[in-house]
């Protein structure tokens, strides 16, 4: 999608700080951190959200990935927060399916 920011982080047309990169999926850390440790995941093909993925074996791999990099990250013993906004009342921002991985501190509950 030409005018989706995630598919340019993906195409490596704008800057991000790349975590981990398969030919599925790519992790970069979120520009606007909600705590230590804040890393976006994203399919490298463009879907717009949860709503319109049909690809059960897609997103099952892609919180498998989330999970991996929680272990790397170093947060996955104390725990960690993995979250999916969708549409507006959801507070998704960006149309391009995205999870954040949220660790380092305590997750509240229920979040705003
Ligand atoms: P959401 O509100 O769930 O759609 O999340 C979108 C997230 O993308 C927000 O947490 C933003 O801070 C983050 N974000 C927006 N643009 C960029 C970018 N160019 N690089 C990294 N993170 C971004
Ligand atoms: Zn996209």
């Amino acid at each position: 999608m030409a005018d989706c920011i995630f598919c340019k982080v993906v195409a490596g047309e704008i800057p991000a700080t790349i975590v981990k990169r398969t030919d599925r999926f790519v992790a970069f850390r979120d520009i606007n951190p909600q705590a230590a440790t804040h890393v976006l995941v994203v399919p490298t093909y463009h879907v717009a959200s949860l709503e319109q993925v049909k690809d059960a074996a897609m997103l099952g791999d892609m919180l498998l990935f989330a999970r991996d990099l929680a272990r790397e990250a170093g947060v996955a013993e104390r725990g960690y927060r993995v979250v999916v906004n969708t549409n507006p009342d959801g507070g998704q921002t960006v149309y391009h399916l995205h999870l954040h991985l949220l660790g380092g501190r305590f997750m509240g509950w229920p979040p705003g």
